[in-house]
């Protein structure tokens, strides 16, 4: 037996690089990543060709291959396929772009391996995270018996928070068919996923209309509350407002909302995973006024700070509802139960064993400071603004409604032709040149295209190019239709 252990021991021992191994990795992945930084304003941002079939020809198996190789696949197969989310040319969906601060701190958090479920366990990086989701409390202005849990991303936030929602209500199974929900037409899809997944499908749905700037109709609210307290039938629960909607970036009247919520006793959650670290400047604290009332927001700092992703918030106004949905008690965890002075995020969320997703948001606040964060936040709101603007002095265009926030939707008017036929085009030409990242939406039937200024990236230069590659492209669609 001890033969076969010391010869076990020999081939395991691979797994644990030496020095100078490990600086051979690291002197072949660091110049790989800085050309990756250096070459990003001459890449395209999407690239259409090659959808990384090539890592099935290269299997897992028994041995393995030098670094060079992989970073070859690496770089065919994954790299380049599809849409570059770090350029500062990805202009659609919501950007953040991805701070090379965070990746050295996901880089450090890897290599100690923290486990930052348990305060026991890691006291320091446990105490990290609390502390940055007090940041985050204060900065919506929530008091100081608020909560909260740095998650993977808004989704899961949304997911945690209807469940908090759900149990904090008292809702039983046989409560689900008659717990109402009111949100506009313009909430994020996630939310409705999270309902599902919390059980809550046969749920009430009640869609409240929006006014001309896709903002929720808080008199159309009013009424529907109204109507549906009268029926004894059901049970007004919950109300999901937005600030920032993802399809135009309307921020919803967050404080008529709030007043309603509170006189008919209703959970009030706000989505505010794309907007809310515009609370970080004075406009963005005026437009979302009134969430300090809510009783959950979502945030997503690999949106609105910029972070890589995988990193999204909830914060509970009340930490104890928080608590009540998530904490968990097991006879193999006892000796983690001990110390209890800081609360743990294996209590306040459905994980146990997480990514320290701490320090990767610690470490770029702390090495910036605010300032560079607030100023690149107000740089998006005005670069969008000048988007806007100018937009309507080029010939044919369209635009929606002065932006809330860093959202402008638009289309093109051919002179001939279907409009929506023609935009879907314009899209399509833009993915295919390359220089520039939009996307498209649905706007009241018709096909809409959006432009979503967030990436720290992206600069007055980069918006330019996007109006010189509209007007290039319709230019060109409007003389091959001529
Ligand atoms: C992005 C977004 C989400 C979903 O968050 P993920 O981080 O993509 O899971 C939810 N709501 C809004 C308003 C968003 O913009």
């Amino acid at each position: 037996m001890l033969d076969r252990i010391r010869q076990l021991e020999q081939q395991a021992r691979a797994l644990e690089l030496d020095a100078v191994q490990r600086a051979g990795l690291m002197g072949a992945v660091q110049p790989y990543t800085e050309e990756f930084l250096t070459s990003m304003e001459r890449r395209p941002v999407f690239e259409d060709e090659g959808a990384g079939h090539g890592l099935y020809d290269a299997p897992i198996e028994e041995q393995g291959i030098a670094i060079d190789e992989i970073l070859r696949l690496w770089r065919e197969q994954v790299d380049r396929p599809g849409l570059n989310a770090a350029s500062g040319g990805h202009l659609a969906y919501i950007p953040g772009g991805g701070l090379f601060a965070s990746a050295v701190a996901d880089f450090m958090a890897a290599v100690s391996n923290k486990y930052a479920g348990i305060y026991f366990a890691a006291p320091g990086a446990v105490r990290m995270e609390n502390m940055l989701l007090q940041w985050m409390a204060e900065l919506v202005g929530y008091p100081s018996s608020a909560a909260g849990n740095l998650t993977s991303g808004g989704s899961i936030a949304n997911l945690a928070a209807i469940t908090t929602a759900r149990d904090a209500a008292g809702l039983r199974a046989r409560d689900f068919h008659r717990a109402v929900v009111y949100l506009s037409g313009h909430v994020h899809h996630c939310v409705d996923k999270a309902l599902r997944n919390a059980g809550l499908g046969e749920c009430v749905r009640r869609e409240i209309p929006v006014d001309d700037n896709y903002r929720m109709d808080a008199a159309a609210l009013a009424a529907a509350l109204k109507q549906d307290a009268a029926d004894s039938s059901l049970r007004p629960w919950l109300v999901v407002a937005s600030a920032g909607t993802t399809n135009t970036g309307s921020v919803d009247p967050l404080g008529p909302i709030a007043e309603l919520a509170q006189r008919y006793k209703l959970w009030y959650h706000v989505d505010a995973a794309y907007g809310a670290f515009f609370l970080l400047g004075d406009y963005g604290k005026k437009l979302m006024q009134g969430i300090e009332h809510s009783d959950s927001i979502v945030l997503d700092p690999h949106k609105g700070l910029f972070l890589p992703y995988g990193s999204g918030a909830l914060l509970v106004r009340r930490a104890d509802d928080l608590m009540r949905a998530h904490h968990y008690q097991a006879d193999y965890m006892q000796d983690a139960r001990r110390r209890q002075d800081e609360l743990s995020p294996a209590d306040l969320s459905p994980e146990l064993t997480k990514h320290f997703r701490g320090l990767r948001l610690w470490l770029p606040l702390k090495l910036f400071g605010l300032a560079p964060f607030r100023a690149a936040l107000e740089e998006k709101l005005l670069l969008s603004r000048y988007f806007h603007l100018q937009l309507q002095k080029l010939p044919g265009f369209e635009v929606g409604p002065a932006p809330d926030l860093s959202v402008v939707t638009f289309r093109y008017l051919p002179a001939k032709g279907n409009a929506d036929h023609f935009n879907e085009r314009l899209i399509d030409e833009i993915r295919r040149d390359g220089r520039v990242f939009l996307s498209s939406t649905i706007l009241d039937g018709r096909f809409c295209l959006r432009l979503a200024v967030l990436s720290f990236r992206t600069h007055l230069q980069t918006v330019d190019l996007c109006l010189a590659v509209l007007r290039e492209i319709v230019g060109r669609l409007e003389h091959s239709t001529a």
